[in-house]
């Protein structure tokens, strides 16, 4: 059971979630978490949340709810 992830432009084709996951998630800049599910994009940049992206100085986020 494979399926294709389309993602900027490129196609991957992956056998299993978990091997796209850990493929294709964005990782926390502040704690390098795993981003999966909601995360926040602040400035070209990925956090896991908004208490991260404050952290790291990233003014004006909030959690996407
Ligand atoms: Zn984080």
């Amino acid at each position: 059971m494979s399926f294709e992830v389309h993602a900027q432009g490129a196609v991957h084709v992956f056998d299993c979630f978990s091997c796209a996951i850990h493929r294709m998630a964005p990782i926390c800049e502040h704690c390098r978490v795993q981003i999966i599910g909601q995360g926040v994009e602040a400035e070209g940049h990925w956090y896991c949340g908004a208490h991260c992206a404050r952290a790291e100085g990233r003014a004006g986020i909030v959690d996407r709810v």
